[in-house]
């Protein structure tokens, strides 16, 4: 068998190392004791564990060296070595592909590399990652019993449909867990909803009509009085601010029911960011005297306040995960 099996390449072919660990894909690692003792007491034990004398026929030995099987792949070993051994030999590799952090995860854990775990989880719960790809993280960082990233993932998928389409990794969570997602997201969905049915938490954020002018309508002509803008006007206002009267601009009937929709699928601020910009372009184009001036500013401070009345709603909800 050993006949089959060759060297890693460099740092992991090193003619003075001490021993060799053997991949389950017969990839032999010529290694340094010392580096992985350092690194874990798991190993540490391991080596103090008295050789086996050579004529012993089930212990081998190759090049002098013994050999030691292990059940990770040459991939999984190679990162998980690089990461014990100094920088100066070998540079921690880098996590990127998702599956490969889970397998050195496991990995880490298995040999008690507390350090290593630790990178592991942050490659998972990379923002990166996150925003690319937050259910492919979320199947991984559940498989890897990792709560707080688990929980971390779910609130990103929030950006992706509530019925997602199919995803790398879908098949490492159960249906249990995708139907605890599901719920999650339809709960986030119905309390950012149900935000349109009392809109004191932007009256009473603006707290007066001047607050707010670029809503109201009415800007100041060169004559020093006030005068109508020429946008038109709802007849059925369904998100009319209290402070403004009676009047609410159609545009705006238009920013807050697109919004709102948008938002029963996707509950987060990446949705209000999108319609927010479209109506400020749809409005600059309309040329008023008014609104075409004000909305920029004004739609930048409301979208901040909808922002924190969105994590402000969705921050009470959690998913529920079996570990
Ligand atoms: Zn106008």
């Amino acid at each position: 068998m050993s006949n089959d099996s060759t060297y890693a390449a460099v740092p992991f072919d090193h003619a003075k190392a001490d021993i060799i660990l053997r991949s389950s894909d017969n990839i032999d690692f010529r290694i340094f004791k010392l580096f992985l003792s350092l690194a874990s007491p798991f190993f540490e034990t391991l080596f103090e564990i008295p050789q086996p004398a050579e004529e012993d026929e089930d212990q081998e030995v190759k090049d002098g060296l013994v050999v030691v099987p292990v059940t990770e792949d040459s991939k999984t070993l190679d990162a998980l070595l690089r990461f014990c051994y100094p920088c100066t030999l070998a540079e921690d590799p880098k996590l990127e592909v998702l599956k490969d952090a889970l397998d050195v995860l496991e990995a880490a854990r298995k040999y008690s590399l507390d350090v290593i775990e630790k990178k592991a989880r942050q490659a998972i719960a990379s923002p990166k990652i996150l925003e690319a790809e937050p259910l492919r993280c979320f199947a991984i960082a559940h498989r890897g019993r990792l709560q707080e990233e688990s929980q971390l993932a779910a609130r990103y998928t929030l950006t992706q449909p509530l019925i997602p389409s199919w995803f790398q990794e879908i098949d490492l969570i159960t249906a249990t867990d995708l139907l605890s997602l599901l719920t999650y997201h339809k709960k986030c969905a119905d309390v950012v909803y149900a935000l349109r049915l009392d809109l004191s938490w932007i009256t009473s954020h603006y707290g007066s009509p001047q607050a707010c002018s670029w809503l109201s309508g009415q800007y100041i002509n060169q004559y020093g009085s006030g005068t109508q803008c020429g946008c038109p006007r709802s007849s059925t206002p369904k998100y009319r601010l209290s402070l403004l009267g009676s009047v609410s601009l159609q545009w705006w009937e238009d920013f807050m029911e697109e919004t709102f929709t948008a938002l029963r699928d996707k509950p987060c601020k990446e949705t209000v960011q999108t319609t927010a910009d479209k109506t400020v372009q749809t409005v600059k184009a309309r040329n008023c005297q008014n609104c075409s001036f004000k909305v920029t500013e004004g739609m930048r401070d409301f979208l901040e306040l909808f922002t924190r009345k969105i994590d402000e709603s969705i921050s009470q909800i959690e998913v529920e995960l079996n570990f």
